[in-house]
This record gives structure tokens, sequence and C-alpha cells, in this order.
């Protein structure tokens, strides 16, 4: 467990009301990416902030004109990639997953707005992954088991958070070594390690990423299920859960130089995981974990469901599922390494969803068996 559950409904006033605060102060930049030309952007200030309309970045996108469903809806669709957004809500969908705007989207005179943080922080790396710039290459993966000795994290009926995750990391790194990539664990064993140590273990690695493994836990909602993966909040915006009366909202600390990399992380990771494993979509979230503050290099920290839900629990439990979760999560590193040193374009949830149903219709018995692609051969299909 590493967070707790939101309300959405007060986020949204929250979030708005300390927009004005928020975005006043912090002098946020378009990407540095070459091709976000001023000309390209009509920059609307709506009571001093900066948003661009979703006509705007449906024209910067070459996407067709927007398509208004359900009053408060608006999709943008093309064959590669696709946004809805939802009026007032931090809620979007991008590419086919959930993804978790700094700010709410607003109405103004008539046009959909979004916060020109989101267009640069969540948007535009999702976009166009293959233009992140100075992505590092992939060496090493720091594999991070939450918790540990006395921190047992969260409990179920079935066992502690601390040997689930510990046992997730331990499957995950032969896949990743057959890979040709190095691992390393922050633990090996039921040892308690502290954040920093895990963070400064990630940065001494040359060329690596961090990946925590965690489960999740709420004593809200005895029913909340999914999958949800954080990187961390950008400098002067809420976090995802942000939700009370706080003024850390106006939390100026340091955001990370590698925000871009991080997102495109968790995009990797939780397309694949959630691709090929059929649990509730809870989203692509912001945080500020100490794991992810400390960390230096692309760092993402992955909730693998619930150990407080009944069905998750069980599922958590069974080590045939904790290794196709292992798999899944490993697939995802794969396709940010592809990304990273190939320029490759990750595989989206839809992709992933579409190779497992053509795998169990090559499984059926046929005289010419079609052999099942891997990933990287069906993404180079994919990929124009
Ligand atoms: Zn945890």
């Amino acid at each position: 467990m590493a967070s707790l559950r939101h309300g959405k409904t007060r986020m949204i006033v929250l979030a708005k009301r300390l927009l004005a605060l928020a975005l006043l102060t912090v002098p946020v930049a378009l990407a540095p990416a070459p091709a976000f030309a001023s000309d390209d952007w009509q920059v609307i200030k709506v009571g001093g902030h900066d948003y661009l309309s979703v006509d705007n970045i449906a024209k910067f996108y070459s996407f067709p004109a927007g398509v208004p469903f359900g009053g408060r809806k608006i999709g943008l669709e093309d064959v590669n990639r696709s946004l809805e957004f939802t009026l007032d809500s931090r809620e979007v969908m991008i590419n086919g997953a959930r993804n978790w705007l700094c700010f709410p989207v607003i109405e103004h005179e008539g046009k959909f707005l979004v916060s020109r943080m989101d267009l640069a922080k969540t948007l535009e790396p999702q976009l166009r992954p293959q233009r992140i710039p100075n992505i590092d290459r992939v060496q090493t993966v720091v594999l991070d088991p939450g918790h540990g000795g006395y921190d047992k994290g969260a409990t179920s009926n079935y066992g502690y958070e601390k040997d689930f995750a510990l046992d997730v990391a331990r499957k995950l790194r032969p896949l990743l070594q057959a890979k040709g990539l190095r691992v390393i664990m922050t633990r090996e064993s039921d040892a308690f390690v502290p954040l920093e140590l895990r963070a400064r273990i990630a940065n001494a690695a040359h060329n690596s990423i961090f990946v925590s493994i965690h489960f999740n836990a709420t004593d809200r909602d005895p029913n909340a299920t999914g999958f949800e993966i954080y990187s961390l909040t950008p400098r002067g915006a809420p976090s995802t859960s942000d939700d009370s009366v706080a003024l850390s909202f106006m939390n100026m600390q340091a955001g990370s130089a590698v925000d871009a990399q991080s997102v495109e992380l968790s995009a990797c990771i939780y397309h694949s995981v959630l691709g090929h494993i059929p649990e509730f979509d809870r989203g692509i979230k912001r945080a500020r974990f100490a794991v992810l503050r400390l960390t230096k290099v692309p760092a993402v920290l992955i909730e693998g469901g619930f150990l407080t839900e009944r069905g998750e629990s069980r599922l958590i439990a069974n080590k045939d599922w904790r290794a196709k979760l292992a798999q899944a999560i490993s697939v995802g590193i794969e396709n940010y390494k592809a990304l990273a040193d190939n320029k490759q374009r990750p595989m989206l949830v839809a992709d992933y969803r579409r190779q497992t149903s053509s795998a169990q219709i090559t499984q059926e018995p046929s005289p010419t068996p079609t052999p099942t692609p891997t990933p990287s051969l069906l993404s180079a299909v994919i990929v124009p």
C-alpha cells in the first residue's frame, strides 16, 4: 500500500480553486521538443492561467476533429491514438487507459480547455513517446519490492504485501535478465530497507530505471479493486490523491528532470499489465512517494491490486497469478527499453488484447498453425 483513495467531487472543486494559485506561480514550460513552435499553439488565458483548447490539441497532433458525446465528454481518435476528455474532471482516457490530469478540463466560451501543464506533462509524452528528449538507453532495472522486515505493508487473509511484492520481483528478475538487462533488487529477502537507500541504489546504477512493486489496501471501500501506477507529481501540481483542504496543493517541491520518461515508463508497464490481466483500470497517477521523489532516474510505483478485496486478495495469493503479473510487467519494461534504445512505438492496451485473442485463436486445432507473434515482432508490425 502506498496511497489512500480519493474523492473525485471534492477534488474537482478544490483543484479548481487552487489552480489559480498553482498556475500563477509556476513557470510551466511546454516540452522542449522543437515542434512546439509558438505558432502551433493558441494559449488561452483563463483567470491568468494557461490553457490550450481541445481543438488546438486535435490540430497539432493531426487528429480528426473532436467528437463530443454525452454532453460533457469529447473524444479524439485516429488509428493509433485516442483521447477522451471529461468536462470539470481530471480523469482522461489516453490511448485506452485511464490517466489523471494535474488540473480539471474546463469549458470557456464553448471550448473545452486543457491546462498547459497537462499538455506538456501528461499528453505529449504519451502521444509522441518517440520524441521524448534525452531518453537514456536502459541497461539496468532496479526492482524495489515494497516494505520488508517489520514493515509488513498491507495484509490479507492470505499473507503480507511485503512477501507478495518480493515474490513478484523474484519472478520478474529472470525474465528481465533473459532480455539482456542487468537487474538489481533493493532487497532480496524479508529485510527492512530504508526508502532513501532504495533510491540511492537506483541513482548509483548506470542507465537504470526504477520499478517499485506494491499491493494496495483501503479501509474506505472493501470493494475497491484494480491496478494503478504512479510517477512523481510535477512541480507545482497537486498529486492525484490530493482531495482535502491542504496547502500541499501549493507544493513547490522539485519535480523530476526525467518526468516525461517516468510517465512513459508508467504507460508502458500499465498498458501491458492492463492488456494482459483483466483487472479494473484505476489509472496512471501522480504522487510524491519518497522513492519517487528521491530517485533521479525514470521511476514508477505499481500497485498490483487490492489485498483488502476478496477476489483480488485471492488472486494475489496465487503464485501463478503473480507469475502472470511479473510477466506483464516485464513486457512493459521491454517495451520501454525498445522505445529508449530504438525509438520503437510502445504497445498499447488494445494491442495486447488483440494479441491475446489472436493467440487464443491460434491455439485452436488448425491444419496450418500460425506461430504466436512475440511482442517485439507484433509491435514492429503495428508501427507505421
Ligand atoms: Zn505498499
